[in-house]
């Protein structure tokens, strides 16, 4: 059933109509519950624009292990850039790989890079 939200001009007074059908919608006629004015304007739901963003921040370890394992490298990318992106101690692998899955680098791609990365690094140990 179509729910839309209404802010009255009038009184300013929020409130949700629903109605049976779309067509339902465009021929109601619409008056404010409050003060009974019909000068409403629509309140567009703003997940209806935008879908909302994940907050990686706010994920439990479990979570972050399932974004991970789901092999959605732009997924991985933005959690990883929502939970370190702004820590420059992370060092430059860590963005060089938030870059990379941000890309749309595949995981599989990126993991490889990362292991070259740490081989490298073993082997300049003197
Ligand atoms: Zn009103």
């Amino acid at each position: 059933m179509p729910a839309y939200d209404f802010r009255c001009k009038n009184c300013g007074q929020e409130f949700t109509l629903f109605y049976k059908t779309y067509q339902a919608y465009d021929q109601a006629e619409r008056a404010c519950s409050n003060c009974g004015s019909s000068q409403l304007s629509r309140i567009i739901n703003r997940i209806a624009l935008q879908a909302p963003a994940r907050d990686y921040s706010k994920m439990s370890p479990n979570e972050m292990l399932s974004v991970l394992e789901s092999g959605d490298s732009r997924q991985v990318g933005q959690m990883f850039q929502q939970v370190g992106g702004a820590s420059p101690e992370l060092g430059a692998d860590f963005h060089e790989t938030t870059k990379q899955l941000l890309d749309g680098e595949p995981m599989a791609k990126v993991e490889k890079t990362l292991q070259e990365k740490d081989v490298a690094k073993k082997s300049a140990l003197p």
